[in-house]
């Protein structure tokens, strides 16, 4: 099977749109895409009958109208092409149908703005993210909007922002010359996966039910543990990965799977990056069919960000560019004095942009699972800050402070006047531990979390992004000489934001200190973090560029708090599930048998010590009996939780008060797993879970 043969096979793509509709509706749905125009209903119906029969052609009988609704996951809703007129059956698909579909909202979260508006949604056709066939259904990627046009989903704010970047990244553009029709913001988006064993996760209720576990004591050796586990990838890690490469082919996702050895049965995938909204498409599509296909191999797929505490956790890398229509990556240093220019006026604006709204871009990336991976020594801290590398931040010292860089050049760096030094790429790319680093000619954001849509991380980069240039362009456009004040703008802006710059190591505590000392923000949690998406600034900012109107945003604060609210809360309950019927239970057992067993041998073999049956017995009896005291708490603490009305206090207190008995709780039960008979212990430990995959 040839790669070539079966790539993009599924989907109805540009060049299956070349082949099959007329010239006409052919131009048409290209002016679409590349202007945003609306398309007229004779094209859409068209395209919409073109599409069916392809659809047909490859054996789908049903369509949907696929969208991204603020659940993190995607909905459809089938609908059959099948119609009966003249009593018989026709295959029909308008293009009104295509194009607008409707949908009952209520069953989706709107924080608030269902009950200002009427229940119904709407659905519309994204044309610049192709239609693909997915288990026989025409998916046709749509944005999601209330009866009153306000966002409902991922994907309309994402398209607002990618819209808002190019506006403003073409004014600076035509101020250094270059007309350009499109700036596009890309994305390749790499994403990390657990794969274990089907029975064993059967076996785990905390897997089951929060994907994650909630007690566990690591394996002896932990992580060390590597080369056992390792070594080479098992048969049917292997099959997964051929299975699920092809089907991803198919869809026209170019990913790559490949092993990790970031953790014991980690794995990643890294796709080759595209448009920002069509990446994030795929990186749905990616997550769905990873779950999918780990089943047909009797494995699970954990896509949580710390399925297993004191292991790696998973992430996803952002990594983010500007390309423009004509395929010229604007993050690339370039060669000229003025593309290196324009470069550092580029980076420059994101700097900007990172410093001004590092409260947001920690917000896009939190969640109750990725709160325990940011801040704990193996993710990027919860302190946002970018690493630019030294060659880079010696020019942006030089251009700051006029002094001369690099030890052998001493040359004076003068915008637009001088060239860049190369950055080799490994110089750039060497250190590991910066939530936002420039990889020679583009940005990695490495805060996401694995599981949740890499979508409103685009959309504060590009909105922030778009922020910058924005002032730019006011600045420079209105300037005598553009090249004094391109230089002066630069110094001016890198000098005010250069505190975001850190190029040491991020995991550190004396980077918490200087972190502090130079005031960025550190905001280890979602419910600390959240309260700022709703400061003027912010509101503001995605005011002016269109992209959230304040009531969006009031309502994405409201679903955001609400659902780490609702995480917690089941999390709290499972818990609570598993110590009453299953580890207070077994270790009770364990406990009456040791005795039995202790008074047998006191009976029969006089003189015998009962060291180990007496103090063991004494340990898991102070345990257990701790353990039951603080269940009696964590049931207290979440009915009192469900019961505060405010959003916000409700999340405060599930972290200030339900997190932290739930913390003991654990700890108390590892105590025990450790002490306990294997036979007696109700769960496949760590080390079973983790080498599940034989
Ligand atoms: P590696 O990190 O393995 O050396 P790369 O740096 O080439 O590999 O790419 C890592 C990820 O970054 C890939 O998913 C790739 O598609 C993506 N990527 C590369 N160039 C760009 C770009 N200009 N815009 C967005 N993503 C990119
Ligand atoms: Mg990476």
């Amino acid at each position: 099977m040839k790669v070539s043969e079966i790539f993009a096979s599924m989907v109805f793509s540009d060049a299956v749109m070349r082949e099959r509709l007329p010239k006409e509706t052919y131009n048409a749905i290209q002016r679409t895409i590349r202007d945003g125009r609306s398309l007229d209903i004779n094209a859409a119906n068209v395209i919409a009958n073109t599409m069916k029969d392809w659809a047909i052609e490859k054996g789908a009988t049903h369509y949907t109208h696929w969208f991204q609704p603020m659940t993190g996951f995607t909905a459809e809703k089938h609908d059959s092409f099948v119609s009966f007129g003249d009593g018989r059956m026709i295959m029909e698909f308008s293009g009104k149908e295509l194009v607008r579909g409707e949908s009952d909202a209520s069953s989706f979260p709107s924080g608030g703005l269902r009950s200002t508006f009427e229940a119904r949604g709407y659905t519309a056709w994204d044309a610049t993210s192709y239609a693909f066939i997915k288990d026989g259904v025409l998916c046709i990627p749509t944005a999601f909007c209330s009866y009153g046009g306000e966002a409902l989903d991922k994907k309309t704010p994402l398209l607002r922002s990618m819209e808002a970047l190019n506006r403003q990244a073409k004014r600076i553009l035509a101020l250094f010359g270059n007309e350009v029709s499109m700036v596009r913001p890309t994305v390749g988006p790499e994403q990390e996966y657990f794969l274990i064993d089907e029975e064993i996760y059967r076996r785990r209720r905390d897997l089951i039910y929060t994907g994650r576990t909630l007690f566990g004591t690591k394996p002896p050796k932990g992580q060390d543990l590597d080369d056992h586990y390792f070594g080479s990838i098992k048969p049917r890690v292997k099959e997964f990965m051929r299975e699920l490469d092809t089907e991803l082919w198919k869809l026209g996702i170019y990913a790559k799977t490949e092993h990790n050895e970031g953790a014991p049965a980690q794995h990643e995938l890294a796709p080759v990056f595209d448009t920002t909204n069509i990446a994030v498409d795929h990186n749905q599509i990616t997550m769905e069919l990873m779950q999918k296909i780990a089943k047909r191999h009797g494995m699970v797929c954990l896509l949580h960000e710390k399925p297993f505490a004191g292991v790696n956790g998973s992430g996803k890398h952002n990594n983010w560019s500007l390309t423009t229509d004509k395929g010229v990556n604007l993050l690339e240093p370039g060669e000229t004095p003025s593309e290196n220019a324009q470069f550092l006026l580029f980076l420059t604006a994101v700097i900007k942009a990172v410093d001004e709204y590092q409260d947001m871009l920690r917000i896009s990336v939190a969640t109750a699972g990725n709160d325990h991976r940011l801040g704990a020594a193996e993710a990027p801290p919860a302190i946002v800050s970018m690493f630019l590398g030294d060659e880079l931040t010696a020019i942006l010292d030089s251009i700051v402070d006029g002094t001369p860089y690099g030890a052998r050049e001493q040359e004076l760096m003068r915008i637009g006047v001088h060239t860049l030094p190369k950055f080799p790429k490994d110089n750039t790319d060497r250190n590991r531990t910066s939530p936002f680093a420039f990889t020679g000619n583009k940005f990695e954001f490495r805060m996401l979390g694995s599981a949740a849509s890499v979508s409103g991380a685009n959309v504060v980069l590009n909105t922030a992004v778009a922020e910058s240039l924005r002032q730019f362009a006011d600045e420079l456009e209105g300037a005598e000489s553009f090249e004094d004040a391109l230089h002066s703008l630069i110094r001016r802006v890198i000098s005010k934001h250069k505190r975001i710059i850190f190029n040491g190591n991020g995991y550190s505590e004396e980077w918490e200190e200087e972190a502090r000392r130079r005031g960025l923000l550190n905001l280890r949690t979602t419910p600390d973090a959240l309260p700022y998406y709703l400061s003027e600034k912010n509101i503001r900012l995605f005011g002016t560029h269109k992209v959230l109107s304040e009531t969006e945003i009031r309502s994405r604060y409201e679903i955001l708090m609400e659902n780490y609210s609702k995480i917690i809360g089941i999390e709290a309950l499972t818990m609570i599930e598993m110590v009453r019927k299953d580890i207070l239970p077994a270790v009770s057992a364990y406990a009456a048998r040791l005795s039995k067993n202790a008074v047998e041998k006191a009976e029969f073999m006089a003189g015998v010590s009962c060291d180990f049956e007496r103090e063991t017995v004494s340990i898991i009896g102070t345990l257990t009996a701790e353990l039951y005291s603080l269940l009696g708490e964590l049931e207290i603490a979440t009915t009192k939780a469900k019961n505060i009305a405010n959003v916000t206090d409700r999340a405060l207190f599930y972290k200030d008060q339900v997190l932290t008995v739930m913390a003991d709780i654990r700890a108390a039960a590892d105590e025990l797993e450790e002490l306990c008979a294997s036979d007696y212990w109700p769960y496949p430990t760590y080390g079973e879970i983790l080498s599940s995959i034989g």
